[in-house]
């Protein structure tokens, strides 16, 4: 099998894989003071001081959580304080291509709402974001806006700094779904001059059911959204789920971000120089901008992913149709639809995502099976690009 869907999932790293063994072996509820207890304890903390040193965090800033879908939203609510103090935010601006999780608005009412535009490149409309961030800190408001660092569908990155500025103008909160961008390009909560970031375990090679919401800032927190017990720091109520978070913290020791890119980008740019050499009129989306090194996003116009997929997958090759996080949807991508790309063409978009266990005989074999497939399914279009 050929697995082209590291975005969706990526494969378990062995190492967190033996890291969540060793903590399935023992009683390990890690707020137990005996010894069981603090030796999970240490598996947690430990965890927490990779992703704090990939991150670019500090240790106390972290809280885990069931996966980045509940670090979205548990941050997006206007219910934040800065230092003790609530000091509320009163709207959410959310990028037009940000994953169901971020869209879906956390806890803010509809009507609190604002979908910032992006081009046709798939980045946010700086100057239509300043306008409308802007705007509510005019009306004496205090936005909240939210941006990806990558996009799961295309891996368009989206131009942080630019973006803080505008949000730190605007005196404004910034929050970033880091998720895609984690292990794949550098993360820096301080360059990214970001307040909260979320990241999840399963992109990067841990466990799924397992992530986080990092602060960039000691003195800001967003209202819990699940309450009870004191774990994490009063932030998160709930036993901390230790084999997973311990795999996590594996997976993040085994990144080497500046090499895995290298290594990647390589495989990525002659996949798809093959696809646009078997057809033509391949069309990559976000191709112009910067990307992450793992992502094609790419269409024929005139073919249908979801018949694509399944000639793929029944050649052995696993890639993804649209957004695909949740399976089963059939339905057209809300990302290539913001950035406007026609239906009939969207119709047709794949989603070839690599990552660790990518290998070049993977992306040469896909390169074959994409051939046959469409010469099948194009035979009188297909052949060498013009
Ligand atoms: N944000 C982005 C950009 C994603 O790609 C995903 C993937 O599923 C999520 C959030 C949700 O993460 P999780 O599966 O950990 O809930």
């Amino acid at each position: 099998r050929i697995y082209l869907d590291h975005n969706a999932t990526t494969p378990l790293r062995p190492a967190a894989r033996d890291a969540m063994v060793v903590a399935l072996g023992g009683p390990a509820n890690a707020s137990s003071v005996h010894g069981e207890g603090r030796a999970a304890r240490g598996l947690v903390e430990s965890a927490r001081r990779s992703l704090a040193a990939a991150t670019g965090a500090k240790v106390k800033n972290i809280v885990f959580t069931s996966g980045a879908t509940e670090a979205n939203v548990t941050v997006l609510t206007p219910n934040i304080s800065v230092s003790g103090q609530l000091r509320p935010a009163t709207r959410l601006f959310v990028g037009a291509t940000e994953h169901a999780s971020v869209l879906s608005a956390g806890r803010f009412d509809p009507r609190r709402v604002t979908i910032l535009p992006v081009t046709g490149d798939g980045v946010i409309d700086k100057s239509q974001a300043e306008r409308l961030v802007r705007g509510e800190a005019e009306a004496g408001g205090v936005p909240l806006v939210s941006v990806m660092a990558a996009n799961n569908e295309t891996g368009v990155v989206q131009p942080l700094a630019g973006i803080s500025r505008i949000v730190r103008d605007a005196g404004g909160y910034l929050h970033v779904d880091a998720v895609q961008a984690l292990g794949r390009i550098p993360v820096s909560i301080g360059a990214w001059d970001c307040d909260i970031m979320s990241v999840s375990s399963h992109k990067i090679g841990g466990p799924q059911g397992v992530g986080a919401i990092v602060y960039g800032r000691d003195d800001l927190r967003a209202a819990p959204l699940i309450t009870g017990g004191g774990q994490e720091g009063r932030h998160r109520a709930g036993t901390e789920n230790v084999a997973a978070i311990a795999g996590f913290g594996a997976a993040l020791e085994e990144l080497a971000v500046a090499e895995e890119a290298a290594r990647i980008t390589a495989l990525r740019d002659w996949l798809e120089a093959e696809l646009r050499h078997i057809y033509g009129d391949t069309v990559v989306f976000g191709r112009d901008v910067p990307r992450l090194p793992n992502t094609i996003s790419f269409a024929v116009a005139g073919m249908v992913a979801e018949t694509a997929l399944i000639a793929c997958d029944l050649a052995g090759a696993a890639v993804s149709s649209g957004s695909a996080c949740s399976s089963g949807k059939v339905s057209s991508s809300h990302v290539l639809e913001a950035m406007g790309v026609p239906v009939d063409l969207a119709r047709g978009a794949l989603r070839l995502s690599l990552g660790w266990t990518s290998t070049r005989e993977d992306v040469e074999r896909f390169a074959e099976i994409w051939r046959g497939l469409v010469n099948r399914m194009k035979p009188a279009k297909a052949g060498k690009a013009a």
